[in-house]
């Protein structure tokens, strides 16, 4: 029994560099029992990624990943079991997904503004291969140039709230997004938590529990993010609260930081996120 899954990974259906074919083909040639795909703001790779799933020797979990905001903090909140022929879910998120391009390439030219020479046919370069693009490709794109050293200095000196380059993005609220997943029968999980700028996380999370939050991602690697924290450090704040516990890479593609397979939780999570999606489903 194949006893590791990693839940939270991104195709090239968002800022991620592989197909959803592929990254299951990955997950099973690293031997991981199940795995979720949790593109940003877009149920399109869902379909190729469990057709895919369902003829490997692994469980593929239907995900997402919203950004969303509340009480003025930036939230990631991933969403597990959705029903990827959802339109009305497909239809809030779209405005949302288009954003992303526009974002791009205000960060372009925010870099071009401080004096960061990147061309347009760089640009092209990366735009051509993603249908969503994101921080990660540009933060590739600086490491390319040997502007940076490695993606998280590119982060840390570059794309993060408060530094030059970052452009804020548009957001649902958080409770907005719980509410919107859990009517399409979907479960609502905190994404990285420690990347949430709050002084007091339990609180925060307490509230988004009462509002329909049902887990919250543990296992996590932060340091390829720049973002300081640890499993410990949310395991920590959420005890006691029931919250279930998941866990992932968010893997984006071999020429980002994170590795596929680098945080994972036991199997088992996945059945509790079925048990809790079919809870959801049954409350109406
Ligand atoms: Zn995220
Ligand atoms: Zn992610």
């Amino acid at each position: 029994m194949k006893a590791r899954a990693d839940l939270h990974t991104h195709s090239a259906y968002s800022d991620g560099s592989d197909t959803p074919a592929v990254l299951v083909r990955k997950a099973e040639e690293m031997e991981l029992g199940g795995i979720a795909l949790t593109d940003h703001d877009t149920l399109m790779g869902l379909k190729d990624f469990m057709d895919a799933a369902s003829r490997a020797n692994l469980i593929g979990v239907p995900g997402v990943e919203i950004s969303t905001e509340h009480d003025g903090k930036e939230v990631h909140l991933l969403g597990y079991f959705v029903p990827f022929g959802s339109e009305e879910l497909s239809k809030r998120l779209e405005p949302l997904s288009n954003g992303r391009l526009v974002r791009f390439l205000k960060m372009v030219e925010k870099l071009r503004k401080i004096g960061i020479d990147v061309r347009q046919d760089e640009v092209d370069n990366v735009l051509r291969g993603v249908e969503s693009p994101g921080r990660p490709h540009l933060a590739g794109l600086l490491v390319r140039k040997g502007v940076v050293r490695n993606s998280a200095e590119a982060f840390q000196q570059y794309l993060v709230e408060g530094k030059p380059a970052y452009v804020k993005k548009d957001r649902l609220g958080t409770v907005e997004a719980i509410r919107l997943l859990r009517s399409a029968g979907a479960v609502p999980v905190i994404a990285h938590p420690m990347a949430i700028e709050t002084s007091n996380l339990r609180e925060f999370l307490k509230q988004l529990q009462k509002s329909g939050a049902v887990g919250v991602e543990i296992e996590y690697d932060y340091a390829p993010w720049g973002t300081a924290g640890s499993p410990e450090d949310v395991r920590k704040a959420v005890q006691g609260l029931g919250f279930i516990e998941t866990g992932g890479s968010d893997y984006h593609g071999n020429t980002a930081a994170a590795r596929l397979g680098s945080a994972t939780v036991e199997i088992k999570t996945i059945e509790k996120l079925r048990e809790a999606a079919e809870l959801i489903l049954s409350e109406g």
